[in-house]
């Protein structure tokens, strides 16, 4: 209860800790990049333990009138996470889905059993996917059409390896792989997509982009989404995700193009998690 309450409270006082000297113009982002933060909660968390967090985060939050807020549970806790938070302004979102429509595929859960659960997003092309378990562009690109078939909005995860961006690789590989992942979408399917750029040597290590590394990359990934849909483009979203922490989230949120985070260790910890969430937008 007085975690809850400390929580309220950095809500209605929103932290000043000094972004404002970093800042470019978080109000020049389009009226359609609500800030959108994403917990992932990657293979974490059995299902007792997925609901108490799903129940935590839900009372901390309260309502959330000027940004959005998704957690994504492994698929064996989603349904019961969805239970949890129906009604509530969280949604809920699959961390992966199925190339491929319902059928003999041991082990796969397509988009539409997704759907069933309530998730209404799906992660896809998350570098553990792609580094891990070897998904190929064109696996992630099929998934993301299988998303869109059946009403999921994708969060495409693109972002380069330490190796590839010592060798100035970034933006080669960062553009192949949002050029590929949304290879013929029109505009209605881009506008339900977000983009999250996880640069790999920063997930899960603790070492963070800086504001000014993270904001090139997204600059970049802004103006190949014009190219892909124009107006659209503009008004996609597009998550930095990488190590985010309450103490780093504000400059972060700061940049012109960072219009969310996609969050994984600290999304597992119910005050963490909403002060993060809780970041001055002022
Ligand atoms: C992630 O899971 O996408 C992620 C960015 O993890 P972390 O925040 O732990 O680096």
């Amino acid at each position: 209860m007085i975690l809850a309450q400390a929580l309220r409270n950095i809500f209605r006082f929103p932290s000043t800790r000094g972004h404002r000297a970093l800042t470019p113009d978080p109000l020049e982002r389009t009226p359609m990049r609500r800030p959108f933060i994403a917990g992932n909660w990657k293979m974490n968390l059995g299902c007792q333990d997925a609901v108490r967090l799903a129940q935590q985060i839900r009372e901390v939050l309260g309502s959330l009138p000027d940004r959005d807020v998704a957690v994504c549970p492994t698929f064996v806790s989603l349904g019961a996470v969805a239970q949890v938070l129906e009604g509530s302004p969280i949604q809920v979102g699959g961390q992966d889905c199925a190339r491929f429509d319902d059928g003999a595929y041991t082990g796969e859960v397509s988009a539409t059993i997704l759907r069933s659960t309530g998730a209404r997003l799906v992660i896809l092309g998350h570098s553990e996917r792609r580094h891990v378990m070897g998904e190929t562009d064109e696996v992630v690109r099929a998934k993301m059409g299988k998303a869109r078939e059946h009403g999921l909005r994708p969060i495409l995860c693109v972002g380069e390896t330490l190796e590839e961006r010592e060798a100035g690789r970034t933006l080669e590989v960062v553009e192949r792989q949002v050029r590929k992942g949304l290879e013929g979408f029109g505009a209605p399917d881009l506008a339900e997509t977000t983009v999250a750029y996880e640069p790999v040597w920063a997930i899960g290590t603790g070492k963070v982009a800086t504001p000014e590394q993270a904001q090139e990359v997204h600059a970049a990934i802004r103006g190949w989404l014009k190219e892909l849909g124009g107006a659209v483009g503009e008004d996609m979203r597009i998550q930095y995700g990488g190590s985010v922490k309450p103490s780093n989230v504000n400059g972060l949120m700061a940049m012109r193009d960072i219009d969310g985070a996609l969050v994984g260790g600290a999304s597992l910890k119910a005050d963490d998690f909403a002060e993060l969430v809780g970041f001055d937008l002022s």
